[in-house]
């Protein structure tokens, strides 16, 4: 299954991506897992996203392209992936169709998470990571064991500047004034499948996976 995961910030997708990987083995690929990794190892990548991400910005197309041929171009990726945070513009989604196109791949399915727009604030604003190693908490939803520090490695968690109140406001207008767009571009190609995100992760989980006729 070649795979995008599609909605705003904080509706689930990376949980609900973890769990198509321990159960189909598809390898998610986070745009935003993958320049959290470059801000922190300091690249150049890194130094030119980081105060975009931290301002709830995007990451010029060229750059989140250029990540995305590069993944899928890997071994693991060749028999079905989990899109995550790709694509967020028609720039973007129109790059991603001449690349599979290349690599002779083609999408079987655009899974799109709902929730409302308070909750995603409640959710955005609960939310902790660890600066470490990336793993991501909800101080109610998904408590750490220790409070405050990370299950993997003890380190401190914290808020990502790109979880403060007033970021979580622009990230999600910029979902609603750019990457809303996506939705009819993939309707149109009869690719999408609409899943209400709130509810419990398994709930979800299990929703996702009658749309996608593997329940
Ligand atoms: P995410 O973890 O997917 O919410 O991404 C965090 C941040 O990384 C976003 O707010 C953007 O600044 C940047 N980013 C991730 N994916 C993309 C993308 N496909 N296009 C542009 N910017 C992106």
């Amino acid at each position: 299954m070649n795979l995008i995961l599609f909605g705003p910030p904080f509706v689930g997708k990376g949980t609900q991506a973890k769990n198509l990987y321990a159960e189909f083995k598809l390898p998610q690929i986070s745009t935003g897992d993958i320049l959290r990794k470059a801000v922190r190892e300091g690249s150049e990548m890194g130094k030119l996203a980081g105060p975009l991400m931290a301002a709830g910005s995007y990451v010029p197309d060229e750059i989140v392209i250029g990540i995305v041929e590069e993944r899928l171009r890997e071994p693991d990726a060749a028999n079905g992936f989990v899109l995550d945070g790709f694509p967020r513009t028609i720039a973007q989604a129109e790059a991603l169709e001449r690349m599979l196109a290349k690599l002779g791949k083609k999408l079987d399915a655009v899974v799109s998470l709902k929730v409302p727009h308070e909750k995603l604030i409640e959710r955005g604003s609960g939310r902790r990571s660890c600066p470490a190693c990336g793993s991501v908490y909800h101080v109610y939803q998904n408590p750490p064991k220790r409070a405050g520090y990370c299950d993997k490695d003890g380190t401190g968690l914290v808020q990502r500047d790109d979880d403060k109140a007033d970021v979580i406001e622009k990230r999600l207008k910029k979902y609603d004034a750019e990457t809303a767009a996506l939705e009819p571009f993939y309707a149109q190609k009869g690719l999408l499948r609409t899943i209400d995100g709130v509810g419990s992760p398994e709930g979800v989980y299990a929703d996702i996976k009658k749309a996608l006729g593997k329940a």
